[in-house]
């Protein structure tokens, strides 16, 4: 589709999506099967350029604070899935509490709290709610929840207390392919949920999953189905096998992969959050993800943490880099920087 465009060409067509061309999904499909890096890299370039006309180079920065890796369900793609025999943890009050005391004053526009399904909250969500309240206190941050799926009532009590964003990824549009991923747990219930969030004030983030046996066709279906549901932040993540889990030893075999994504994506969300996450390739990763058209960086830890990441490529590393600081170094050099309060306040008002 890019092959024989020239940069004037290219300039043209990011134009027209900056003035609301939709695309076909003829054009996804030609999109999602460009192949050689002559044609990537044009897709990237338009991708840069949406995302410029409508953030500059400013950049967003998420902390990640996974507070409970304990869960009641089997999802078959997730090292935490509740039949892996693996180390648990769960932050008490008072850790959540100083780990926020670190926090304070660093930088960050958002403060994601994340666990998996852990009974401990989800039979008696005022605990989480109480979380929040105190990382409200602390912070005076916007704050991401993470918990999977709660009841509408926590969602709107934990909307008074503090909550912003709901992250909840379907990871897939595929039925088929969701039974396999999100095993036993309702499809629609996830969607109506994320509905329900959104409706309700919250701004909301929806992800897929690649590199877990979506092809091309699953592919558009997931980006129409995350289309229809208007999320503030669309997320990609290539599927990483995990130690123990059911597809510890799954092998893609399609070319789709987490950039090509994340520059489509762009080009169908054009003025939403992209994440560039660091848990798959760390820095490095961050910088490829911002120049396919990422523009907010999350899965930053604490300084100093032991906490985990979702897929985590350094989970056997001594040393991990995700710390803000070197977060900052990287954009400047290159040429980017953290965009101010005041233009992420402006998203939360969407
Ligand atoms: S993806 Fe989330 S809900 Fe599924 S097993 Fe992992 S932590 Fe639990």
């Amino acid at each position: 589709m890019f092959q024989k465009m020239a940069n004037n060409e290219l300039d043209k067509f990011g134009e027209k999506i900056i003035e609301g061309y939709r695309l076909s999904d003829d054009e996804l499909r030609a999109l999602l099967s460009l192949g050689s890096e002559e044609e990537l890299e044009k897709l990237y370039y338009v991708a840069r350029k949406v995302r410029d006309h409508f953030f500059g180079n400013r950049v967003f920065l998420n902390c990640f604070i996974y507070f409970s890796t304990y869960c009641k369900n089997q999802c078959t793609f997730c090292y935490y899935n509740c039949k892996n025999e693996i180390k648990r943890y769960r932050l008490t009050p008072e850790e959540v509490r100083d780990t926020c005391k670190v926090l304070k004053g660093l930088g960050f526009h958002m403060v994601d709290l994340t666990m998996g399904e852990d009974p401990y909250y989800h039979d008696e969500p005022g605990r989480f709610v109480e979380m929040v309240r105190t990382v409200k206190e602390e912070l005076g941050l916007p704050i991401m929840v993470s918990p999977g799926v709660m009841d509408n009532s926590t969602l709107l009590e934990l909307k008074r207390n503090g909550a912003n964003f709901l992250a909840l990824y379907q990871e897939t549009y595929d039925r088929e392919l969701y039974a396999k991923l999100r095993v036993g747990q309702s499809f629609d219930g996830r969607a109506g949920s994320r509905l329900f969030a959104k409706e309700n004030g919250y701004c909301v983030e929806d992800g897929l999953l690649t590199g877990v046996g979506n092809d091309i066709e699953s592919t558009i279906t997931s980006l129409r189905g995350m289309e229809a549901n208007n999320p503030d932040m669309v997320r990609v993540m290539t599927f990483l096998p995990q130690e123990g889990t059911p597809l510890a030893d799954f092998q893609d075999s399609s070319n789709l992969s987490e950039l090509k994504i994340i520059a489509v994506q762009r080009l169908m969300f054009p003025d939403r959050l992209i994440p560039a996450s660091l848990d798959l390739e760390g820095i490095d990763g961050m910088v490829y993800r911002l120049n396919a058209g990422a523009n907010i960086v999350t899965s930053i830890l604490p300084p100093d943490s032991r906490l985990e990441g979702v897929a985590n490529y350094d989970r056997e590393l001594e040393e991990r880099d995700r710390s803000i600081t070197s977060v900052i170094l990287r954009l400047e050099s290159m040429g980017m920087e953290p965009a101010s309060q005041a233009d992420f306040e402006k998203i939360l008002g969407c």
